[in-house]
């Protein structure tokens, strides 16, 4: 029997020449025997959503916290799905988000690592060894079964109200041929799959473990599932035994997609006589739509996609410790705590995620990233702006390509102690009067409130007539004061709040036209630092174009 089993096993797999034996010492065992080694395991079929980014953090942080190792695995076995540079694209946003892996692809064709190759198209001859094991074990077998078979046991199943639904136990046809009929078959040149013949034909339930939610009590696999495919390449289910076997990965933390599996994947590791890993389902970021709660969905939301955070150009730093508070709620605490510390001090702990799914904060991001922004020196801010500017706006790299010394002189206007900005893609329209140069023609029509305050026209011309680029700012600013108390406006503001009827308005409504003049806002930052950025021709010409649209 054995010995035609290893006929049968030869005649499903004739180029494989390879044992199991041969692999095992192969991949002999990491040496850290106790080191934590985690991986992540995207498939290349489209951009990377940010459940992805979420993944790969939580593995990473989680080895590295352990001085682990976290590889990346890239799972290409359905072919027909596969993205060109798809690997390449991981492999970038990655490295943009400096989630560094210490084993895995590093472009579209080479790896690094003594585990690999770390993309499973690459592994055919592995698995099949490992599937072509398993048949001469009698423990899995060459399925013949057309499409419309299989149908027709669905069907038989669900119309007797069968418990067990699919390829399984006394229905699973093929499990039930004699070696020499499976032998007689392959050699007539059927098409064929090769499926596990699994331990459990009925019902059960078991208790499977997961570091989320702990202890589960689920049904046991009762199916004989595909192990090799058709094309000759395996399933998910069967690679990722393989892989996380062979490659030592200690804890599997993916998305709870996938938890519905984890009864099958922990019988093939016993089934395989392999320690399974630990297993940590993590929920997807969700969104609350209406009443109810659903997963980020590429179609729907544009922040699923890793893309939209490059492209509205929040640093990746901010993007990272806001997913920190949704994979742990304590990450926030630690952060108030320890403000200086860099977010990778922190130890993600994976028994504190959340059960339910986090719920996707976009304001909470934008405050995560105001904060870090502050704290940005206005070195760290010209190179950031510069860096996302070369790829999303021409404007502003045109403007620090001509200039950079003028544009880091900027920096320090609209950053020093303010929470204004949370990305970059805003930095053109919020401050269009410090790098668009056109910025004055532009002034066109002119409405304000402060249009109609009294003396409007004659304080601006007032203004110009004072004007020095060469005062300090106390020299300036007493000039504004002058220039107040002329046309009665308080010099000091709570005088005028005291008895507003005695005046026009302020020094803040004054300094305010000055603003208007040069900005064409009512609020901005100090209005002396713009204008010694600006120059005196351009102060003067800003104002004198006020003056003639007031008038
Ligand atoms: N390729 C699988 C996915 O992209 C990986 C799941 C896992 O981490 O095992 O969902």
């Amino acid at each position: 029997m054995n010995n035609d089993r290893n006929i049968l096993a030869d005649l499903v797999f004739p180029n494989i020449d390879k044992d199991i034996a041969y692999y095992e010492k192969f991949y002999s065992p990491r040496k850290e025997k106790n080191a934590c080694v985690t991986r992540f395991a995207p498939s290349p079929t489209g951009y990377m959503h940010i459940g992805g980014l979420y993944i790969s953090l939580i593995n990473q942080a989680f080895a590295s916290q352990q001085d682990g190792t976290f590889f990346l695995r890239i799972e290409d076995t359905d072919q027909s799905r596969i993205l060109k540079n798809g690997v390449t694209e991981i492999i970038k946003t990655l490295n943009d988000f400096d989630i560094s892996f210490d084993e895995g692809p590093i472009n579209e064709t080479q790896d690094y690592g003594n585990f690999g190759p770390y993309r499973q198209s690459a592994r055919k001859e592995i698995y099949q060894a490992f599937a072509k094991q398993l048949i001469i074990e009698g423990k899995a077998y060459p399925c013949f079964c057309s499409k419309e078979e299989l149908e027709e046991i669905r069907e038989n199943q669900t119309k007797s109200s069968s418990s067990v639904i699919g390829y399984s136990g006394k229905y699973a046809k093929c499990r039930h041929l004699s070696v020499s009929e499976a032998i007689e078959k392959v050699k007539r040149g059927e098409k064929f799959v090769v499926r596990l013949k699994s331990p459990v034909t009925e019902v059960e339930r078991i208790t499977v473990k997961d570091v989320v939610r702990g202890e589960i009590e689920m049904d046991a696999n009762n199916i004989d599932v595909v192990l090799i495919k058709g094309d000759g390449l395996p399933t998910y289910h069967f690679a990722h035994i393989v892989d996380d076997h062979l490659m030592g990965t200690t804890h599997v933390i993916r998305g709870d997609e996938w938890i519905a599996s984890l009864p099958l994947h922990v019988q093939m590791f016993d089934y395989l006589g392999f320690v399974a890993p630990a297993y940590a389902h993590v929920c997807p970021i969700s969104k609350i739509e209406g009443t109810s709660k659903r997963k980020l969905s590429k179609r729907k939301d544009p922040e699923a996609r890793v893309g939209f955070y490059f492209e509205q150009g929040y640093p990746t730093v901010a993007v990272k410790e806001y997913l920190l508070t949704l994979i742990n709620s304590r990450f926030e605490i630690w952060r108030e705590e320890n403000p200086d510390k860099s977010y990778k001090e922190y130890n993600v702990s994976l028994d504190e995620m959340s059960k339910s799914g986090a719920l996707f904060d976009i304001m909470k991001l934008s405050h995560i990233s105001k904060t870090i922004i502050k704290n940005m020196s206005d070195e760290e801010v010209f190179e950031e702006i510069r860096n996302w500017a070369k790829f999303y706006s021409q404007k502003l790299t045109q403007f620090i390509e001509k200039n950079p010394s003028r544009f880091k002189s900027s920096i320090s206007i609209w950053h020093k102690n303010r929470m204004d900005i949370s990305k970059w893609d805003t930095i053109e329209s919020q401050y269009d009067y410090l790098y668009d140069e056109d910025f004055a023609s532009k002034l066109s029509s002119f409405e304000s409130e402060y249009q109609a305050m009294p003396h409007f026209a004659e304080i601006l011309n007032d203004y110009l007539d004072s004007y020095d680029a060469k005062d300090d700012s106390s020299v300036w600013f007493e000039k504004i004061r002058n220039i107040a108390t002329k046309y009665n406006y308080a010099a000091k503001p709570k005088d005028y709040k005291k008895n507003p009827e005695l005046y026009n308005g302020s020094v803040v409504e004054v300094s305010t036209f000055v603003r208007l003049a040069l900005t064409a806002r009512k609020d901005s930052p100090d209005i002396y630092e713009i204008s010694q950025y600006l120059g005196e021709e351009e102060v003067r010409k800003r104002t004198k174009i006020l003056i003639s649209l007031a008038k």
